[in-house]
């Protein structure tokens, strides 16, 4: 039996995995294909209590993660797929066949294929771009920050020496992770920034991601992931004269993004509805992700969702059978899960359960994976801002 897996982030990786360890068979074989030539990887895995886990997080190569014969890694990307005949085309023009096909392929942030080429928008995402944000900070002055996530308010906690504009488009600053009453308290501590020392300096009590400079062809690398913004020094990087300021635009709607010469990038104020303009050196886009499924989406038998998400069940069973999907590139929605304690968000902590709960309908069904699961009754996510615990 052929099993091949599209995508070396931790949803790829924790599928194959499960199917190494679960099915025994010396004929097994498992092909896991990414254009990033490194994969994610979780390391010194434990329980704690009944439910919850730790665990480390660290880029490697596949084969000190896959020690089995019975696995092989590809470092190339798909460009096409034919669900009927059960083959997909790599970039190199090679056909490879499958029996049961997982797909992996992620996520990455809204316009990035849009926008990637000019030099002045930065969209993290990757090591790459962990490096070139680096790089690109040490000269920009007015830095504008769009997006409301975890990832904007991390940036703004740790960005020191520049102007920054932040840009959201609710009406209060963290929506996703806090209710407004607490905004005033957060709002102290994101204005002063962090004074000194940087994320997790000292011992580590958790997750742990190591950064490496690798660069690799195809779409992108797998996504940071938690932790990311502690391996940068951001006191080093920016040491220009440029008084720290953060101006804080509430309710407001990106609109033209005038590119040609001077950047200009237009902006609707829904609190009184008027269109301003605003002229930074540095655009960081952090609003969001859109699924990498537009391969698969040119077969129309796989459903998909409104956002380009492939719909999947709570076994990760697609439209196509034979045919699977994990992580930020899947959106659960054919499924009979009805509690609403679980809601899907692309975050690391469920792009490694997904893959676990793939890997296992692969290779023992879809009862089977069910059956052991617990994931889909309610979700928790806990991370840390400013040095709290969130939850
Ligand atoms: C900056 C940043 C910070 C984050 N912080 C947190 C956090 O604090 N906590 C948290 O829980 N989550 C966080 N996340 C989200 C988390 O990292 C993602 O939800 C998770 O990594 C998704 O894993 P994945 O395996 O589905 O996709 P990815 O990690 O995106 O992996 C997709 C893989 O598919 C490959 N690929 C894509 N297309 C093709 C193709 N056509 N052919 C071959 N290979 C292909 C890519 O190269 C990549 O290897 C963060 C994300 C970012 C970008």
């Amino acid at each position: 039996m052929k099993y091949v897996v599209i995508g070396g982030g931790i949803a790829g990786v924790s599928c194959a995995n499960e199917m190494l360890k679960l099915e025994r068979a010396p004929e097994l074989e498992v092909v896991l294909i990414s254009s990033s030539s490194f994969v994610k990887s979780v390391e010194n895995y434990r329980k704690v209590g009944q439910y919850g886990e730790k665990f480390d997080v660290s880029e490697a190569d596949s084969s000190e993660i896959f020690p089995d014969q019975r696995f092989k890694f590809i470092n190339d990307t798909v460009i096409n797929w034919d669900a009927q005949k059960k083959d997909i085309q790599l970039q190199n023009h090679e056909k490879l066949k499958y029996d049961k096909l997982c797909i992996a392929t992620g996520s990455r942030p809204k316009l990035q294929n849009e926008l990637r080429a000019d030099p002045r928008f930065l969209f993290l995402r990757d090591t790459q771009s962990a490096e070139q944000l680096k790089h690109q900070l040490g000269s920009a002055r007015n830095v504008l920050i769009v997006g409301n996530g975890g990832i904007a308010t991390e940036l703004i906690y740790e960005l020191k020496n520049v102007e920054l504009t932040w840009l959201v488009r609710d009406s209060w600053i963290c929506a996703s992770f806090f209710p407004e009453d607490v905004e005033k308290f957060i709002e102290k501590r994101l204005l002063n920034g962090r004074s000194d020392g940087k994320k997790h300096d000292g011992v580590q009590k958790h997750l742990r991601y190591s950064t490496s400079s690798v660069s690799h062809p195809g779409p992108s690398g797998p996504a940071l992931g938690p932790d990311w913004c502690s391996t940068i020094d951001f006191g080093q990087i920016s040491q220009k004269s440029t008084n720290r300021t953060v101006k804080i635009l509430r309710n407001c709607a990106i609109g033209n993004i005038e590119t040609s010469g001077e950047l200009n990038i237009e902006y609707l104020d829904r609190n009184n509805g008027t269109k301003s303009f605003l002229k930074p050196d540095l655009v960081i886009w952090a609003g969001g992700v859109t699924p990498n499924s537009e391969v698969w989406r040119k077969d129309e038998s796989l459903k998909t969702t409104a956002n380009g998400g492939i719909s999947v069940n709570d076994a990760c069973e697609t439209s196509i059978s034979d045919v699977y999907a994990c992580g930020d590139v899947s959106t659960l929605t054919l499924s009979e899960v009805s509690s609403t304690l679980w809601n899907q968000r692309q975050l690391w902590t469920q792009a490694r359960q997904l893959g676990e709960v793939c890997g296992r309908a692969m290779v023992a069904g879809a009862e089977e994976a069910r059956m052991q699961n617990m994931y889909f009754e309610l979700f928790s996510h806990c991370t840390t801002f400013f040095g709290l615990k969130v939850s």
